[in-house]
């Protein structure tokens, strides 16, 4: 075996992106992996997940094809193919790491790692082998998986996580989801989309985390979608009856009863940290995960962490870049990873994105802010896309810098970019308007909203 200047535990975002940047490097890395190239993200989160949210917009857009002037048939969801076309993006991506790894020359082996303390490393290999490597440096980077909460029937056939859910092919009639965060309302929309009867139910309220407004927007729309809501709402067991599952609840003093095909339970994340033998090797951990400082070196000498595993965000470009800065680190590069701006989107539909504060974050730091809106309804491409629902909210601070930025619509996970740069490079609000947008595109939303905040905007009174 290869000597190792690095030893990653975890193929996902965080620990293959962390292994090629090591390449990069000059170093000799050896990934383990136990389960398939690509983590999480790649096999059973982001990637999946987005397959079906376009198999579930193109199913949005065809009952509507009328309004473009398009006629054919009456469109139908077929579901083989649904998870066909899933396969084949999930196929072509981790098919397109595994080639990345080789040409990078990384040595990939397939098993479940444990520490063994002084940079040794013990992996049963899913062939049954075992095998001893050593590197002066180890990366942990091996996620999280759902947390399940435990209530009566949660084992029952029909409750599902988001990974069972990715793997089932039938189209349930009603589908109650069970969680207020960004996986539970890309599933809900996904689904009603598709063509179920879709119930959210969660403790607080949907994307707790995120600006209030941009929230209770969503909600709103996805109710005009017929999605119901049960906001507030505890789950405390479920049943088999006669019509599928019957789930109970408490919505505060109040029983809550309601009869579903399936359930998809999706309320949090926690670390995967079973069986790596942290507590030999004298890593420590914490409610979160693993605790690490701001190079990712953990309480043991040479071992690292980075992604899922060191708690959240849950996010795998934050996974990918904590990665790349661990390494840079360890090769004598040290990099750093922008928290305050980290923008995160999520697939509904229509789609939310958001980069830096929350307006309940400025009024929790009691600080001075200026508060703008456009509406997409404003906007001469959405328009013309048929696509007017939304709008783009943004925050700043009274020295003329943009301090957060959320948007509900079409195309926001690709749109919240330009804030992420403004904010990450501290373009100012002024700099920002004068910077010429193309038109008609959905960009000029933005632009309109930061005019906005200066009340220069022209397509509103
Ligand atoms: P992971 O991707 O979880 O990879 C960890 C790897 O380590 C796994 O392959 C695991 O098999 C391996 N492993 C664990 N223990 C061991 C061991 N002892 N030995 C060997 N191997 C081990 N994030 C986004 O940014 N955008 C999205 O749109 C998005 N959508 C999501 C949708 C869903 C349904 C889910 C569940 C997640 C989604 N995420 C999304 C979150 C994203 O998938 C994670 O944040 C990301 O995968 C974390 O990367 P990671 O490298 O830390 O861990």
């Amino acid at each position: 075996m290869a000597e190792n200047d690095l030893i990653v535990i975890g193929s996902g975002p965080g620990g293959y992106v962390a292994a090629i940047r090591a390449a990069q490097l000059g170093a000799r890395v050896t990934v383990i992996e136990e389960d398939k190239v690509g983590g999480t993200c790649l096999n059973y989160g982001c990637i999946p997940t987005k397959a079906l949210y376009q198999s579930a917009a193109t199913a949005l857009l065809a009952a509507r094809m009328e309004d473009f002037g398009v006629v054919a048939g009456k469109p139908a969801i077929d579901m083989a193919k649904v998870h066909s076309w899933k396969r084949r993006a999930v196929d072509k991506l981790t098919g397109g790491v595994s080639q990345l790894l080789k040409g990078y020359k990384i040595n990939v082996v397939n098993g479940r790692a444990r520490l063994a303390g002084n940079g040794k490393v013990i992996v049963k290999r899913n062939d049954g082998e075992s095998l001893e490597l050593e590197s002066k440096n180890v990366l942990i980077a091996t996620g999280s998986k759902q947390a399940v909460p435990e209530v009566c029937g949660i084992n029952l056939k029909g409750v599902m996580t988001s990974k069972e859910l990715l793997g089932y092919e039938g189209l349930p009639g009603r589908l109650l989801v069970y969680g207020g965060g960004y996986i539970a309302m890309e599933f809900a929309s996904i689904y009603n989309a598709l063509g179920s009867k879709v119930t959210v139910m969660v403790r607080s309220k949907v994307l707790r985390l995120m600006d209030g407004e941009i929230s209770k927007r969503l909600t709103l729309l996805l109710k005009k979608r017929g999605i119901t809501f049960y906001e507030g709402t505890l789950l405390d067991r479920i049943e088999e009856g006669e019509k599928g599952l019957t789930v109970h609840a408490l919505k505060g003093e109040e029983a809550v009863t309601l009869d579903a095909d399936l359930v998809l339970v999706a309320t949090g994340n926690v670390p995967n940290t079973d069986g790596l033998g942290l507590e030999e090797a004298g890593v420590k951990t914490g409610p979160k995960g693993i605790v690490v400082d701001e190079f990712y070196r953990t309480s043991a000498e040479g071992v690292y962490a980075i992604g899922d595993v060191i708690g959240p965000p849950y996010l795998a470009h934050v996974a990918s870049e904590e990665g790349k800065a661990a390494v840079e680190a360890i090769f004598g590069r040290p990099g750093k990873v922008n928290y305050g701006v980290i923008p995160a989107a999520v697939f509904t539909i229509p789609e939310v994105a958001t980069a830096g504060k929350t307006e309940e974050e400025l009024q929790r730091e009691k600080v001075s802010y200026k508060v703008s809106k456009f509406l997409f309804g404003g906007n001469g491409k959405a328009v013309a896309m048929g696509e007017e629902e939304g709008l783009v909210k943004v925050l700043a601070y009274d020295d003329g810098h943009l301090a957060g930025v959320h948007i509900v619509g079409p195309h926001a996970s690709d749109l919240i970019h330009e804030a992420a740069i403004a904010m990450h490079a501290g373009v100012s609000v002024e700099e920002l308007i004068s910077c010429i947008h193309a038109h008609p595109t959905l960009a000029e939303v933005f632009h309109e909203a930061v005019m906005a905040l200066n009340e220069e905007a022209i397509h509103q009174l």
